[in-house]
């Protein structure tokens, strides 16, 4: 074994500490029952479409459903209760979220790695991959671009695991990103205002450094819920092939004080009822323990990577049909959760999911290490780690979400004004969130118009922003006079006023 290696090695035994899973354990089992799962899905089957109206119902007035109400919905096979379900998925997102659709880039600061999970490029066994940790100044020259040229004012910075890119390496970089100021070809100020991390499971004490350091959600996925499948496909030995570690990260994160958690799992590693259970009892756990649940709830489905043929021979590969599903089902499930689609899949397939209860999406996005802002190494470099299917811009998406009625909102206001936590639950369950969502969404919209958008996604857009207004004329009264006075403001070329 070389020196670089026993070295790696030993960083990745210190990795996990058990002491920080064993207090959550129950008679030192997880939350994930399988045999209770699997028993579920089995016996729920073919119940009176009353039942299922009923349950439908109950997601409506946004509550959290049960396993077993989830079950049952995940059986329904009858056209006209899966019609049905499509539209509550649709009502219960415009009761929580109105017609907004924040957006955001994706960043990915390198791809060191020492798991070696089968399904990603990035897994330290692939050979094919050019290894690149990016630097606090080419950091800079990234979101020059992406704030300053495309116009995005969050990102979800994306990690490997490796010692080069620990916890240090990580609040170094968001706070190069946060110190990134910039000037619009307009002259107006632009910056980066959230960043959300997704990155491997961290120790309580690391995660209240990024807390401190302004973490907007922190993301880690379980991948897959089932343990056995979990084992299969992270080889012993690896950090990541404990399972527990990963399962009780967000449980880590809330106790270190970061109450903007977002889970998700990687669909076509198993089977997709069972991760929509296992999503839902992870849900269910964090509301039980900390009266919090997450905050957002990610289903990427399984995408091609360089030289990882793991990926194209799953058989648990979902079609066209079943994602959508997955993504009615979800959305009843955990109705008050934001909902994350990423540009992993195509134009046609997102324009369809938008109005299944879609909440944030990603647009302009390139996944290659450094490719903002090196042109043309987006898509076809060998620093990425899967492969993109919608490659439009954020103007050209940003139009089409227009002409389909929806606002995309720049928001960042939430996490700025202290509304994480029990506290956005309670906004979001209400529907009040809605409220402040609605005047930041247009304020930021406008910001965005003003400083990126091409003439023709500015005209269109203008419609969107009128009803708006006078949506708010109508709605808050009290508020509209000083609403008003920000996007007046705004509209002179001041920028970042929320509410
Ligand atoms: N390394 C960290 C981890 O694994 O938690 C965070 C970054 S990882 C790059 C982010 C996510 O990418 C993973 O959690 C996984 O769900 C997803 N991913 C990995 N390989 C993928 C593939 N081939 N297609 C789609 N998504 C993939
Ligand atoms: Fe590393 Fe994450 Fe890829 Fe696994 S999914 S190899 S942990 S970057």
């Amino acid at each position: 074994m070389s020196e670089k290696t026993a070295t790696l090695e030993n960083w990745a035994t210190q990795r996990i500490n058990f002491a920080q899973i064993s207090p959550y354990l129950n008679n030192m089992r997880d939350f994930i029952c399988e045999t209770e799962i699997e028993g579920l899905l089995r016996s729920q089957t073919d119940v009176p479409a009353s039942c299922v109206h009923d349950i439908i119902q109950k997601a409506l007035a946004i509550e959290t459903l049960s396993l077993k109400e989830a079950a049952i919905l995940l059986n329904v096979r009858d056209k006209d209760l899966l019609s049905r379900m499509r539209e509550a998925a649709l009502a219960i997102k415009t009761k929580v979220y109105d017609n907004r659709i924040v957006t955001f880039a994706p960043f990915y600061t390198g791809n060191l790695c020492v798991n070696n999970c089968l399904y990603c490029g990035f897994r330290s066994g692939n050979p094919a991959i050019n290894r690149k940790l990016l630097t606090v100044d080419e950091i800079k020259n990234e979101i020059e671009i992406i704030a300053g040229s495309i116009g995005h004012k969050r990102i979800i910075a994306v990690y490997g695991e490796h010692p080069e890119s620990g916890i240090d390496y990580i609040i170094s970089t968001m706070s190069a990103i946060y110190n990134t100021k910039i000037r619009t070809k307009n002259n107006s100020s632009a910056s980066i205002r959230r960043v959300n991390v997704n990155a491997a499971p961290m120790q309580v004490e690391e995660l209240r450094a990024l807390k401190k350091a302004g973490i907007g959600t922190y993301q880690v996925f379980q991948e897959t819920y089932h343990h056995k499948t979990y084992e299969s496909i992270h080889p012993r030995g690896t950090v990541k092939s404990n399972y527990r570690w990963r399962l009780y990260s967000m449980h880590r994160a809330i106790e270190a004080g970061i109450d903007d958690v977002g889970i998700g799992a990687l669909f076509g590693l198993y089977d997709w009822k069972f991760e929509i259970m296992g999503l839902l009892a992870h849900a269910r756990e964090l509301e039980k323990t900390f009266g919090i649940g997450p905050h957002t709830v990610s289903f990427p489905r399984l995408e091609p990577a360089l030289n990882t043929p793991f990926a194209k021979a799953s058989k648990y590969l979902l079609n066209d049909e079943t994602f959508k599903k997955v993504i009615t089902v979800l959305r009843l499930c955990i109705p008050y959760a934001g909902m994350i689609l990423t540009a992993r899949e195509n134009a046609s397939m997102r324009r369809d999911c938008f109005s299944l209860g879609i909440t944030q999406t990603d647009a302009s996005s390139k996944i290659g290490i450094g490719s903002y802002s090196q042109a043309g190494c987006g898509q076809k470099g060998n620093k990425q780690q899967f492969l993109l299917a919608d490659t439009r811009s954020l103007d050209e998406v940003v139009l089409e979400l227009a002409q389909d009625g929806f606002i995309t909102s720049f928001c960042t206001a939430g996490y700025r004004c202290e509304r994480t936590g029990k506290c956005i639950m309670k906004l979001l369950r209400s529907g009040q969130e809605g409220k402040f969502c609605k005047l930041n969404a247009v304020l930021t919209f406008r910001e965005w118009l003003d400083d990126f958008a091409s003439p023709r996604t500015k005209e269109i857009a203008e419609n969107i922003i009128n009803r708006e207004i006078s949506q708010i004329k109508s709605m808050m009264p009290d508020i509209f006079p000083a609403f008003m006075n920000y996007y007046e403001r705004i509209t002179q070329g001041e920028r970042d006023l929320y509410f």
